[in-house]
């Protein structure tokens, strides 16, 4: 813009009348207020905003009117911001502040005030300007108002959804329970068979309807939660195509899979609503089809994406409604097909939750390409050794028992149809209660094996009468199921978190039950331990069977208990938390098999020692004995004996020598130490940057649990990490040795950058050898998660990580184990328990996984 000079016309006009001009034309409203209380108004605007005529003179008009904030609270006359101005000295802008005016009128309107400095004896004056903004505050509050119906009406609507589901979902559970039931009566006729098709048919799809109303309402009000993880996409795929296979048929669509990539991908989803995207779009891809047409579905990547298509030859859709068909209830109005108008809402609702986006394109009378992404796993190649399925043992699975369960529920219809499901298994007998107090009470007298409590009873809540029947001595280790209309999937997880065994949704669909029935009765015993392949051996070399596949069927522990079993356990030591946490596991699972332990003995590593309290415990004649040998060939005379005296022997970490599987001995059950000492070279390598020169501190007895540790760190540093350089090799006999043994070695290696230790305990005292020698740049790793081990871990100390066992999940399984030589079954020659690897950053969930205990206060007190 030019600035206009001295010919500029305005400037002929005074000033004093020119600013007059400007100030009236203002909208604002403008005076100016002096400490004295004096008003000059600068313009008319007073009345039109204020309600008072322009010619006052004192503030103490302004006094006499009533201030609120922008929360409706009342602001005093001293707080407005012209009057703060005089008193501070401070300017004030865009003050939102509503006035009750001298018509009556409630005005909203903006301050600003600013000081000014007018009069020769510093008088303080300020400038305040006043905006109406009433109008766009109404507008505000409108729009306010109306957003805050429209969240109380969706909420109000999905309440409603969410309890009408429940009412629906009730009696549903009765019409599809009694008609599967009459399916499976064999003296029906066909019209008769028809008619129940029907009412499945009916009822399959009131249920799914049910779901999907309510999964969209909870997608709208954010209460549907996804938890992702990674899935195998194609077995997901494979598993849909099963699912819609037999509709394909029936409208003669033939499904074919193309992918672009040569293995299957790993994706970040919520399987079970990966699962429901893939049926839903499969559906309708058939659904929409010609007869005859096809439905591909073509995978491919792109970037650090999986692009999924559904492409179709069915009738197609225009490009006006490729956005609309993902609208809730939408429907094409030429279309024929039976349908609600839910499923691609839902769909685009769920591939949004999972981070990923969902469009379409179509010919009109082709078809149409449905294609969503989804986000790739960080390297879905990389999981291949937790990944393997450890195979079960043999001779598992018979179930001939009897059991007797207890169904507390005051419904009368679920009550029917869970006898008649009931009266067509001969091994169940049914006890049935309708208030949680008779419940409670017919636990207590009568032999139940299994409970079924419906959560909605009339007088207790169901977690009431679940804790009430976890205090009761008689009760607390019967199996608990809950049964409930509720299938939200975090009430599901919220109710088995509070300790139930299982969770049965209404409508009860039969085989389910019976499936979820017969599970709950065959794990009587926990092992929370993950499902990892183990790679260590047995001591001949034998395959190992996971720990985690282990169990007792309860009927098997109601014979155990009947026979009033004795067991002993004789350590090498037990002043280590190893042993602590080992011997923990085995006592608790010997009460629940309801074998008494009779002795525990400490041999504190001497061989003498331990013979002569084998020889003490085989005194008292146990049936088992739990043992793990100080020296495998010294004992080998004592347990020797045992055997011949008919005690059936467990091993714990290795077997005496010369001893022979089935023979002499029923099992040995160990860490995954091959596992354990891969996990430590990792962390070596991680810790040096791939690169160093380490020294290796190994057992010299036959030990083949230590012995598979070094095996295993050392052929992974040499296959792995071509630039680590194993420098030297030295042995140790006891754990006492390895402050002696690592001085020595780091006086001969100067340079040494880390060092591996078989176990923790000379690992320790390789660390102070460590410190005396100065050596403050170490790494060392080593094997199992002993106290200090995991202190120094924390504290990021010269300990950098380990490979630890699980000693309290050992415990549980030798006692496994030992129960089933007791019933004559036959256990595997080798059992362990998963590898652990172990760092600073997970060493406290570590301790939780290690000692079935808190570690928090253990490790961070020190
Ligand atoms: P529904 O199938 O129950 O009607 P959807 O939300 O799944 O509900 O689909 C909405 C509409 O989009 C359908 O009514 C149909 O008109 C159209 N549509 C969906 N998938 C296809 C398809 N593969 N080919 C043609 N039209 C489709």
């Amino acid at each position: 813009m030019k600035r206009q000079g001295r010919n500029d016309p305005l400037m002929s006009i005074s000033k004093a009348r020119l600013y007059e001009e400007v100030l009236q034309a203002m909208s604002e409203c403008v005076f100016i207020l002096k400490k004295s209380g004096e008003v000059t108004a600068l313009n008319n605007n007073f009345e039109k905003i204020l309600g008072i005529p322009s010619n006052i003179e004192n503030e103490s008009s302004f006094a006499e009117l009533q201030y609120v904030r922008e929360d409706g609270s009342p602001l005093p006359h001293s707080q407005l911001p012209g009057v703060l101005t005089l008193e501070h000295g401070t300017s004030f802008h865009n003050v939102v502040v509503g006035i009750n005016n001298y018509k009556k009128e409630m005005k909203w309107v903006s301050i600003d005030s600013t000081p000014l400095k007018l009069s020769k004896n510093d008088e303080k004056t300020a400038l305040v300007r006043i905006s109406d903004i009433t109008e766009q505050k109404k507008m505000e509050n409108g729009m306010i108002q109306a957003r805050e119906e429209a969240e109380k009406a969706n909420m109000a609507k999905s309440d409603f959804l969410s309890k009408m589901s429940h009412e629906l979902r009730t009696p549903l559970n009765g019409i599809l329970g009694f008609a599967q039931l009459l399916e499976l009566e064999e003296s029906l006729n066909e019209t008769q068979r028809d008619f129940v098709q029907e009412i499945l048919k009916g009822g399959s799809h009131l249920l799914n309807l049910i779901n999907e109303i309510l999964d969209l309402s909870r997608i709208e009000t954010g209460k549907l939660k996804v938890s992702i993880d990674e899935v195998h996409l194609l077995t997901l795929i494979d598993e849909c195509i099963n699912i819609v296979q037999p509709l394909a048929a029936k409208k003669k669509v033939s499904i074919h899979k193309q992918l672009s990539q040569s293995q299957d991908t790993l994706v970040l989803a919520d399987p079970i609503r990966l699962k429901q995207i893939l049926l839903n779009l499969l559906d309708n891809a058939i659904k929409y089809n010609k007869e005859g047409g096809s439905v591909t579905i073509f995978c491919h990547l792109e970037g650090n994406e999986q692009l999924v298509h559904i492409i179709d030859t069915g009738v197609g859709i225009s490009v006006e409604e490729y956005q609309k068909v993902f609208v809730p209830f939408y429907r094409i109005q030429s279309t024929k097909e039976e349908g609600t108008g839910i499923g691609l809402s839902l769909v685009k609702q769920l591939v949004h939750l999972m981070d990923g986006e969902i469009s379409v394109t179509s010919t009109k009378g082709k078809g149409s390409d449905f294609s969503f992404t989804l986000p790739l796993a960080a390297d879905f190649q990389a999981v291949m050794r937790w990944d393997e399925e450890v195979e079960p043992p043999a001779g598992k699975g018979e179930r001939a028992a009897h059991y007797c369960l207890l169904y507390i529920e005051d419904n009368e219809s679920n009550l029917n149809l869970v006898s008649s499901i009931m009266k067509s298994q001969p091994s169940y007998t049914l006890l049935s209660a309708h208030t949680g107090k008779e419940g409670l009470e017919l636990a207590a007298k009568e032999k139940v094996d299994l409970i079924l409590l419906d959560l909605n009873l009339p007088d207790l809540d169901g977690y009431e009468v679940f804790n009430l029947l976890k205090e009761n001595e008689k009760t607390k280790d019967t199996a608990v199921i809950a049964v409930s209309a509720n299938a939200m999937p975090e009430d599901i997880q919220h109710t088995l978190n509070k300790g139930f065994n299982n969770y049965i949704t209404k409508p009860i669909n039969v085989k389910e039950f019976l499936t979820v029935v017969g599970e709950t009765l065959n794990s009587t015993i926990e092992h929370h331990i993950p499902d990892y392949k183990i790679l260590s051996t047995g001591p001949y070399g034998e395959e190992a069977v996971s720990a985690k596949t282990l169990q007792l069927s309860l009927h098997e522990l109601k014979t155990l208990k009947e026979n009033n079993y004795k067991a002993a356990i004789a350590m090498h030591y037990t002043g280590n938390d190893w042993s602590i946490s080992q011997i923990e596991g085995l006592k608790n699972t010997f009460k629940k098999m309801g074998i008494t332990v009779t002795a525990v003995t400490d041999a504190g590593f001497n061989w003498e020692k331990q013979i002569a309290d084998i020889e003490s415990i085989l005194a008292d004649k146990p049936d088992i004995l739990i043992s793990i040998p100080v020296d495998p060939v010294m004992t080998a005379g004592v347990y020797q004996k045992a055997a011949q005296a008919g005690v059936k022997l467990v091993f714990m970490d290795n077997i005496p020598k010369g001893f022979q599987y089935g023979k002499d001995y029923v099992s040995v059950i160990s860490a995954d130490n091959y596992g354990n000492g891969i996990e430590s070279a990792h962390i070596m390598a991680e810790q040096l940057g791939g690169k160093g020169k380490i020294g290796i501190i190994y057992h010299e007895a036959d030990f083949f649990a230590t012995k598979q540790r070094t095996e295993a760190f050392e052929k992974t540093i040499k296959e792995h990490y071509k630039d680590i350089q194993i420098v030297d090799r030295i042995g140790i006999t006891g754990p006492d040795e390895g402050e002696k043994v690592a001085a020595v070695m780091f006086s001969k290696h100067r340079d040494l950058n880390g060092l591996f230790v078989v176990w923790d305990v000379p690992a320790e005292g390789a660390l102070k050898a460590a410190h005396k020698a100065g050596r403050t740049k170490l790494v060392i790793t080593t094997i199992d998660l002993g106290r200090d081990t995991a202190l120094e871990i924390a504290q990021d100390g010269l300990i950098k990580g380990v490979g630890a066992q699980l000693p309290y999940q050992q415990g549980v399984a030798e006692a496994i184990i030992a129960g089933c030589a007791l019933l004559g079954k036959q256990a595997p020659p080798y059992v362990a328990v998963p590898a652990l690897k172990v760092t600073k950053e997970n060493v406290l969930d570590a301790w939780k996984w290690v000692y079935n205990k808190n570690g928090q206060q253990t490790i961070l007190r020190q």
